[in-house]
């Protein structure tokens, strides 16, 4: 019989945040898509820390009863299905890391650290690279002088200075930035490329130098993992994953283990188009080191040939 590998499904927000799902509901179509755990990673708050008033961010307030009902679904789901605490949180420059207190002094089981903000040097207003067009337009020009390149590096920028940071397990979605830049002749292809081969060589590092991460430590050589994030192709923004092919090859040039995750925002998007990253993450080269959260421990199962057999399936 075909060995097909179970999936896990970490990247997940619910009506907490931004989703539109609850928390049961979630946890019920991971468990009828066959999947080994399911984690939600709610954007984690930022207004009180930052003063950043957001409408896709969890609130303060409910940041509590969140957790509580993250940690109730673990236990009724017990022996059936893996269900973990995590948070998406937030890199915004000197604001709000995955060191941040409020954060750890609940004892996530996993992290995923991702920027989505980025601070103008000249004091323009912060905004998100995967806003609207037309809100990342206003960014690009007041913010940068519509130099695509200068928006360009402050985000790699940004995504090194968490990795050296650390803090966190799962590194969210490491080209975001393309999301609005796709197709655009603006777009500085070539300087992104070596500004790939910097992130992937840091998460190299990290994911070499487990120490003080509890995920690096529990799973031996792997401090920091790379999601495969099938997000934008969930909601129709883009047709390829999170982060590119080519920026995928890089990764597995330099030994960074990756996972695959949904970033889903509604109950029947929790497994959708992990065929597609499969697919990308073979022919990026990745024969042996796709991983996956293993039921009843957090450690990192390499998935192998299996791949193959999901794809044939
Ligand atoms: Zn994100
Ligand atoms: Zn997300």
């Amino acid at each position: 019989m075909k060995k097909i590998p179970q999936f896990s499904s970490l990247h997940n927000h619910t009506i907490f945040c931004d989703g539109k799902d609850d928390i049961e509901t979630m946890c019920r179509a991971a468990y009828e898509k066959k999947l080994c755990a399911v984690g939600f990673s709610a954007h984690a708050p930022i207004t009180k820390k930052t003063g950043i008033e957001s409408d896709w961010h969890m609130k303060d307030e409910v940041f509590g009863k969140y957790t509580e009902h993250v940690l109730a679904a673990k236990k009724r789901w017990r022996g059936k299905l893996e269900v973990l605490l995590g948070f998406e949180i937030d890199y915004i420059k000197g604001l709000r890391s995955a060191l941040d207190r409020d954060i750890t002094e609940v004892n996530p089981d996993y992290l995923i650290g991702s920027v989505h903000y980025l601070i103008p040097a000249n004091g323009a207003k912060p905004f998100t690279v995967d806003g609207p067009q037309e809100e990342f337009s206003q960014g690009l020009n007041e913010g940068f002088n519509g130099d695509a390149r200068a928006l360009m590096n402050s985000y790699y920028d940004a995504q090194l200075e968490m990795i050296a940071l650390g803090g966190f397990e799962i590194l969210g979605h490491a080209d975001l930035v393309k999301k609005n830049c796709i197709g655009k002749n603006l777009w500085p292809r070539e300087e992104e490329v070596y500004r790939q081969k910097e992130i992937a060589h840091a998460v190299g590092n990290a994911a070499g130098n487990a120490a003080g991460n509890a995920a690096g430590k529990a799973a031996g050589n792997a401090g920091v993992i790379a999601e495969v994030n099938t997000g934008g192709i969930n909601r129709k923004k883009i047709n390829e994953v999170y982060p590119s092919e080519t920026f995928l090859r890089v990764f597995r040039e330099n030994n960074v283990p990756v996972i695959i995750t949904a970033d889903a925002h509604s109950a029947e998007e929790i497994k959708g188009n992990y065929n597609i990253a499969v697919k990308t993450i073979l022919s990026a080269g990745f024969l042996d080191h796709v991983i996956i959260f293993r039921k009843s421990t957090k450690k990192i199962k390499y998935v192998k040939e299996k791949l193959l057999n999901f794809l044939a399936d």
